[in-house]
């Protein structure tokens, strides 16, 4: 199974990624993941991505490219994989179009998860993810509030500095004006299914994995 999860940031693509790379047993590999890892490493990659991310902005295509290419072409995803967060700008869709057919990968499908603006700024907004072990949480949810510590492991409770209300806003902007159309360049070029993102997370799970299920077999 090979997939590409598209949707505006908030919607729930890490958490959906997750499940599908469950359950499907294929690579989960999400862009802003592999920055921040980057970033908690500190490394060359990670120290020009810094100030990119916490301004809210893309960082630059050939970067993108050269991480994403390095991924698909290791073992680790001979099985399949799940692109969350990747890709972000029309040129990247191009560039992964032709590393597909260098890598010979045929086949895969796209999901798109809807949800309107208000909800995007409200969810990221209420965002909180544990410092040790990246679980997200929403503040309302569970009984979760801004001083809650990590029901599952204790770890502090953050906001990332990417959802505070301004960056947030700038992010949809951005998503609006140049990750969008790489929706349009996949629904002319390839499979893609459209799920309703405001339900809740085992609701989406289920509507995407019906969605699928042609693929599934
Ligand atoms: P995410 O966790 O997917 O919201 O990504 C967090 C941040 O990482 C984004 O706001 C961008 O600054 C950067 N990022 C992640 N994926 C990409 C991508 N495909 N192209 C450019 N920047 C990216």
């Amino acid at each position: 199974m090979r997939l590409i999860l598209f949707g505006p940031p908030g919607v729930g693509k890490g958490t959906q990624a997750k499940l599908l790379a469950k359950e499907f047993g294929i690579l989960h590999i999400s862009t802003g993941d592999l920055l921040r890892a980057a970033v908690a490493d500190g490394t060359e990659l990670g120290r020009r991505a810094v100030p990119i991310i916490e301004k809210g902005h893309l960082v630059p295509d050939d970067i993108m490219i050269g991480i994403v290419r390095e991924i698909l072409s290791s073992p680790k995803t001979s099985n399949g994989f799940i692109l969350d967060g990747f890709p972000r700008t029309l040129d990247q869709a191009k560039e992964l179009t032709k590393l597909f057919r260098e890598l010979n990968i045929s086949g895969y499908k796209v999901v798109n998860i809807k949800v309107d603006d208000n909800e995007v700024i409200r969810r990221l907004s209420n965002r909180l993810v544990c410092e040790n072990d990246g679980r997200i949480f929403n503040v309302g949810m569970d009984g979760i509030n801004k001083t809650s510590a990590c029901p599952l492991c204790g770890g502090r409770l953050i906001q990332r500095r990417d959802d505070q209300e301004a960056t947030i806003l700038l992010r949809l902007k951005i998503y609006h004006s140049t990750t969008a159309p790489v929706f349009d360049y996949y629904e002319k070029n390839c499979a893609v299914v459209t799920v309703n993102g405001a339900a809740s997370i085992d609701i989406v799970n289920k509507e995407i994995l019906a969605a699928l299920k042609d693929v599934h077999r």
